[in-house]
């Protein structure tokens, strides 16, 4: 095939991979204007959608930004702020300000202090060597905090592009075209001309008649939980809506299974308390003992402890156990990637997380 770029984003166009970048059905190469779907999308609805890049895109990509001048909006999923934190956008940022979005707010308890969450994201992001301007936290399916975001980030953009990163699944695409939407009342909102030297798929959508919003393919995170569960699977894992905290009075010696996914052992504590679990209210909880966990998990995986479901068993990998002290005297969360968190009330106890091989686990000071 005769090599074809995108006349909206600039993308290779490939007919092979819907979610990969310059994506577009062998029928639209007969078209006399070729578009990739994606823009395809923006242009006829007025609706972008997400893809996904390479690790070495990625790097080109931030590389790329970094030589523009203009606003970074990077959007973290605050159900899983660390594993969906993208690393080493500090090295590439230049002198653009950067600042951070915080997305899916709506499914925090009602009770949540989003100060106290706000201040939480700050630290991270200076963890991740990332100083950020402001932080927000919305919602793009509710619109919650968007008008006021929508706001700022005009005022900080001071008349310069915006440029939208994020991982996949943030809620990127939701977030743009809530802003599309509600901004733009033209019906073709995007422009034919595509950014020179760069095939990266970036697309464009005009704020003004002298700057855009950027949005950019999202890069996947290998260790999120999403990553080993089938389409069904997902979609009960992943929260729709406020999460209902649950707790469970545990002793040392028990553990409890979530669904089949992942697994929490009080290995060590000198009294019951009450552990705090935050996953999608779908998802089942299961106590046990940790004596008769092993063989519980043997027998009824896939039945009692689900998900897993059919398609996702087929390539299950094994839990692996990891085991951590926890001495803060203040509540602590031990967050499994992309699947939720237990909060530990306080210090002085020893806790084992399993989860699937190369799933991460990460202890923080408890957001909530
Ligand atoms: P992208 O890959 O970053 O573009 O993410 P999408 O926009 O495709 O969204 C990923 C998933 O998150 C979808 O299932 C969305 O419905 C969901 N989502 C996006 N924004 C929100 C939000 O504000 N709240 C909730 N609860 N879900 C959201």
């Amino acid at each position: 095939m005769e090599e074809l770029y995108c006349q909206g984003c600039g993308a290779k166009i490939q007919t092979e991979d819907e979610n990969k970048v310059g994506y577009a059905p062998k029928s639209a190469l007969q078209r006399e204007e070729i578009v990739c779907k994606r823009c395809f999308r923006l242009k006829h609805y007025n609706e972008v959608q997400d893809v996904d890049m390479t690790a070495d895109d990625f790097l080109n990509m931030l590389h790329d930004i970094g030589q523009r001048d203009g606003l970074i909006v990077k959007v973290v999923d605050l159900f899983d702020v660390h594993g969906s934190f993208i690393q080493g956008l500090n090295n590439f940022v230049g002198h653009n300000p950067i600042v951070l979005v915080g997305n899916k707010v709506d499914l925090l308890p009602k009770s949540t202090n989003l100060n106290k969450v706000k201040n939480w994201m700050r630290r991270v992001a200076k963890d991740f060597g990332l100083q950020v301007k402001e932080v927000f936290l919305v919602s793009a399916v509710d619109g919650s905090g968007m008008d006021e975001t929508a706001f700022e980030l005009e005022r900080l953009r001071e008349g310069k592009d915006i440029f939208v990163v994020g991982s996949t699944n943030v809620g990127k695409s939701t977030l743009i075209n809530y802003f599309i939407q509600n901004s733009t009342d033209e019906k073709d909102v995007i422009t034919t001309s595509y950014f020179p030297g760069t095939t990266l798929g970036f697309i464009e959508i005009p704020l003004d008649d002298r700057s855009d919003m950027i949005d950019t393919p999202g890069i996947i995170n290998h260790h999120q939980m999403s990553h080993y569960l089938s389409k069904n699977d997902l979609k009960i894992v992943t929260p729709k809506k406020e999460i209902k905290p649950k707790v469970f009075q545990l002793n040392q010696g028990q553990t409890l299974f979530i669904g089949g996914l992942a697994r929490f052992d009080i290995e060590q504590a000198s009294e019951k308390i009450g552990y705090v679990c935050y996953f999608s209210n779908d998802l089942s909880i299961h106590r046990t003992k940790q004596e008769k966990a092993d063989q519980l998990y043997k027998e009824h995986l896939g039945e009692l402890l689900s998900p897993p479901t059919n398609d996702t068993l087929n390539n299950w990998p094994e839990l692996v156990k990891e085991t951590f002290r926890i001495t803060s005297n203040n509540k602590t969360d031990v967050v499994f990637s992309g699947l939720g968190w237990i909060t530990v009330p306080k210090g002085g106890v020893t806790i084992s997380a399993y989860v699937p091989k190369g799933v991460r686990v990460i202890i923080r000071e408890a957001i909530i």
